[in-house]
């Protein structure tokens, strides 16, 4: 369905736009997600977000999100194995910058990004999980207060991949849609919606790539689903029936 995205991304690659630093910030990548060039199964990058001082959102309970994103990232990591690769842009609580989380996927040339979210990072409802694609460039969505916002921030002003998302648009939203048809029928989770976020993350990652929003954590109900580690799993298995769709389909 997607026939010339790889090609078009390898020759992209070509074009020298990655820099030095970022061999070196990859090569500290592979040492930390394991052996990822190896073998020719696909190679999905899974970004847990926040991390380190970024808390993100705080559950009444006292659950941060940081931490929820990397264990449901790290169980999403095992349900995907041993069919794909699977690395993670970051393994510990640590902060990494949005630079870096789309050179680390950009450099391995990945066949998907997938990032992790659990607290409304946009425009997520109440209790509903949310699968969150990037829009065409000329979408007002661009102009949006937080989109410029974000960008004010020192480590987010250097994005190389400028909107090199935009090539990605029908794959991504599409990979969107598979994953929310099947989070619909998953066990404990009961409203899934996709759509469009100008997301600042998404738009220099160079392939199909999506935002998961794993329902809100600073709802009392979902922040202890969050901590259920039999409730996460199964979301990934959901997860991850959607993901084996997207590559039957291509
Ligand atoms: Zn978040």
């Amino acid at each position: 369905m997607f026939k010339g995205i790889n090609d078009k991304r390898r020759r992209l690659k070509r074009c020298g736009l990655l820099t030095l630093a970022l061999l070196g910030l990859a090569g500290g990548f592979i040492s930390a997600a394991g052996a990822v060039a190896e073998g020719k199964k696909p190679l999905i990058i899974v970004d847990p977000g926040h991390g380190g001082h970024d808390l993100g959102a705080e559950g009444s309970g006292g659950s941060l999100e940081k931490n929820i994103t990397l264990r449901f990232a790290n169980i999403l990591k095992e349900t995907l194995q041993p069919a794909y690769r699977v690395a993670l842009t970051r393994t510990g609580d640590y902060r990494v910058n949005l630079e870096k989380r789309a050179s680390m996927a950009n450099h391995h040339a990945a066949e998907l990004f997938i990032s992790i979210h659990s607290g409304g990072f946009f425009r997520a409802g109440v209790d509903s999980w949310g699968v969150y694609y990037y829009p065409p460039k000329d979408r007002k969505s661009f102009d949006l207060p937080e989109i410029k916002e974000k960008r004010k921030d020192p480590d987010n002003s250097r994005l190389n991949w400028h909107h090199i998302q935009t090539k990605y648009i029908r794959a991504s939203k599409h990979l969107a849609e598979t994953l929310k048809s099947h989070l619909q029928g998953c066990p404990g989770i009961d409203r899934v919606k996709s759509a469009e976020a100008p997301l600042l993350l998404l738009e220099g990652i160079n392939m199909p790539a999506v935002i998961v929003e794993a329902g809100y954590l600073t709802h009392p109900s979902c922040e202890s689903r969050l901590n259920d580690t039999a409730y996460l799993s199964r979301a990934a298995e959901c997860l991850r029936r959607g993901i084996d769709d997207f590559f039957r389909e291509k």
